[in-house]
């Protein structure tokens, strides 16, 4: 049975949403044997719907190796999706191939997390940047130029950097590099992808307001990929919580860290540090690791985790549905 029963998850009328994803999954299959026959299937994503609104900063959240970085580059098409839809902006995308796949990328691209994996050491910044453009626009090279150099500065850069290869600049600003190439295309969606868990932590903020500024100036809407809560909480404006594939939680940000309602976003939620000393909350240690995504756990796949667990966890899937207005959370202490 689905494990998502509703997939409407908010994000708006039809006509504001720029990105709707139904009952998403991409499985990994693991072989074995000289005929290479298929054993068992790795679930790095087991069915999640979401909808983005345009203009709107979506948080995918949870510890490494939930999926989120798998649903990531199966929603951009950079792997293919097992099962599911992905809707881009009313178009149906999940199996276009050849130049239609090619038109509809230059409308979403992605942040990376290492900023120095991410850059072709052996070119000049100024091509990196402008290698997209090239890709999908003939301009003049003097063209191409002053478009790079704009984009350089307006990244928090210099327009001679232009000259410059990755090694000779900071993690900070070689992800500066990475959001004016992100941006060169002027695309509709960025998923960036734990696009300051590299960075200094000093740097990690001035990088944030970066890319908030650049969303109202390029009209931007935004998944942002992230294992940090609080930079999750500074950046979006709904959130999404997964756990080993799933999506357990999905609601208003405010609402999410005011009032986490599956135990799981409890446990996150729970380890961030609260502000405010006369409002101490208690910090919930979650036993154990989190399962191999080869062999998730029948039931809740939280259950082997979960602190309030109860018999019937383990046999019920839980289904994600709305549990208060524009609230939604796939937990059996719910109905
Ligand atoms: Fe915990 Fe059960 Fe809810 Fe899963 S369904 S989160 S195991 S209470």
């Amino acid at each position: 049975m689905s494990r998502q029963s509703s997939i409407a998850l908010e994000g708006g009328s039809d006509r504001d949403v720029l990105l709707e994803v139904k009952h998403l999954k991409k499985y990994y299959p693991v072989t074995s044997g000289f005929f290479k026959r298929k054993v068992a299937d790795v679930k790095a994503v087991d069915d999640i719907s979401l909808r983005l609104k345009k203009g709107e900063i979506f948080g995918l959240v949870g510890e490494s190796g939930c999926g989120k970085t798998t649903a990531g580059r199966t929603i951009l098409r950079l792997t293919d999706a097992t099962e599911g839809k992905i809707v881009f902006d009313g178009e149906d995308i999940t199996r276009l191939k050849g130049a239609k796949l090619r038109k509809a990328r230059k409308d979403f691209q992605m942040i990376f997390q290492d900023p120095y994996a991410s850059l072709n050491s052996k070119m000049m910044v100024g091509h990196i940047v402008d290698e997209p453009i090239r890709n999908y626009m003939s301009k003049s090279h003097k063209e191409l130029k002053g478009e790079v150099k704009k984009l350089l500065k307006r990244v928090g850069l210099r327009s001679e950097d232009y000259y410059k290869y990755p090694h000779e600049f900071s993690g900070g600003q070689r992800q500066r590099i990475g959001i004016a190439r992100a941006l060169a295309l002027n695309p509709k969606l960025i998923i960036a992808d734990e696009p300051v868990s590299a960075l200094d932590v000093s740097i990690q903020s001035q990088v944030l307001n970066l890319l908030r500024d650049l969303q109202d100036e390029f009209k931007l809407t935004y998944l942002f990929i992230a294992h940090d809560l609080s930079v999750v909480k500074h950046m979006s404006d709904r959130i999404g919580v997964m756990y080993l594939g799933n999506m357990v939680e999905v609601g208003d940000k405010e609402a999410i860290y005011r009032e986490p309602l599956h135990p799981y976003t409890q446990a996150l939620t729970s380890a961030i540090p609260n502000p405010n000393p006369l409002r101490k909350k208690e910090r919930i240690i979650l036993k154990g690791d989190v399962p191999s995504p080869q062999h998730p756990p029948t039931g809740c796949v939280f259950h082997t985790r979960c602190p309030v667990a109860m018999p019937k966890c383990k046999e019920v899937v839980p289904q994600l549905k709305e549990v208060k207005p524009n609230r939604h959370a796939a937990c059996l202490l719910y109905g």
